[in-house]
């Protein structure tokens, strides 16, 4: 589990307080951002900082699944940064309606991306969860599979439509001027 600072863990009780935490008024608390670990055998709680480097921050571009969403909003596992830097652990980040165009707000973000769907998108905060935009012309989805037969999509000429070339069917996503061109065999595990 990732904890951020200031993140409640227990009563100083139930685990003595080891690296990465400290204790206010009996409560044992988080110091710093990291993989907390409960050591259930010696009772001792401690927080594993991340090294800076492997945490997406405002401005990063960043590669993640959308793991499941709403009308107006998606959760996506963020597991890379772009440049297939892969980051040592997952983050979840959030894509709100707002985030996905300039012009026209989407009447539904079932209109711009899917569940399963591999997306690039830029953090547009320092804060976890991370939130996401896919505005730009080279975010979006970077893959995604035919939701009637799972076959990867192909991209048509129009901007935003893709066609399964096994079943024909015509799906509409907001596309990053970059899909498909990452190595799928990384992405198309089902
Ligand atoms: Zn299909």
């Amino acid at each position: 589990m990732i904890v951020l600072p200031r993140t409640y863990i227990c009563v100083e009780e139930e685990y003595m307080p080891s690296r990465g935490v400290y204790v206010e008024n009996g409560k044992v608390y988080a110091a710093v951002i990291g993989r907390l670990i409960i050591d259930t055998v010696n009772r001792k709680v401690s927080v594993i900082p991340f090294k800076k480097e492997n945490v997406p921050r405002y401005g990063d571009i960043v590669i993640g699944q959308v793991v499941s969403m709403k009308d107006e909003i998606a959760f996506i596992r963020i597991e890379a940064f772009e440049v297939s830097k892969p980051l040592k652990h997952s983050f979840t980040g959030i894509l709100h309606i707002s985030q996905v165009a300039n012009e026209k707000r989407l009447p539904t973000l079932y209109d711009a991306i899917r569940t399963g769907d591999i997306i690039k998108a830029r953090v547009i905060n320092n804060q976890i969860p991370l939130l996401l935009s896919v505005k730009e012309p080279r975010l979006g989805v970077i893959l995604a599979t035919c939701s009637k037969c799972g076959a990867l999509l192909t991209k048509r000429r129009s901007a935003s439509q893709l066609i399964c070339p096994n079943c024909k069917n015509s799906e509409q996503r907001k596309l990053s001027m970059d899909y498909l061109l990452i190595e799928s065999r990384e992405y198309n595990k089902g």
